[in-house]
């Protein structure tokens, strides 16, 4: 386990180093702001969805490791996926990183692929709004949301 927690720590550094698709799009159709007065985190999500189908994804924004991480990592997974398939995934990592789902480590690499590095959040209640950031941004995205998303 501690192995497992080792690579887990140098996944999240990695994508906190070099984000990535960490871009403003001119031309996305949707986006949305948010913000985790918590930690100080900031993201700016951008989309370009054709019909229901995410076709591109990237982010913008200043904040601790875990957020970017979470952020380049949200948005490598989610390109060709639908606005249902990010549902899903998004419920799946929420009980994740908030500790309800305690299921089976293959398990949880079966529903969340990459993602499933972040489980060790749950041992860190303070940072779970960090790793849920980008994800909550996103949602506000895909509904054309105007005003700025709040973890608080
Ligand atoms: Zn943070």
């Amino acid at each position: 386990m501690q192995e497992l927690r080792e690579l887990y720590q140098e996944v999240i550094l990695d994508h906190s180093k070099r984000p990535r698709n960490y871009r403003k799009q001119d031309d996305a159709s949707n986006h949305a702001k948010g913000y985790n007065p918590l930690c100080g985190d900031k993201i700016t999500v951008f989309l370009k969805l054709d019909g229901d189908v995410i076709q591109d994804v990237s982010f913008q924004g200043a904040g601790c490791a875990i957020s970017t991480a979470s952020a380049s990592m949200m948005t490598e997974i989610l390109k060709g996926k639908t606005k249902e398939e990010v549902e899903r995934l998004f419920e799946h990592f929420h009980n994740v990183v908030t500790g309800k789902d305690e299921g089976e480590d293959e398990d949880i690499t079966e529903k969340l692929g990459k993602l499933a590095v972040f489980a060790g959040v749950q041992e860190f209640p303070v940072r779970v709004k960090c790793a849920t950031l980008a994800w909550h941004t996103l949602r506000a995205a895909l509904e054309s949301r105007e005003e700025a998303v709040s973890t608080e």
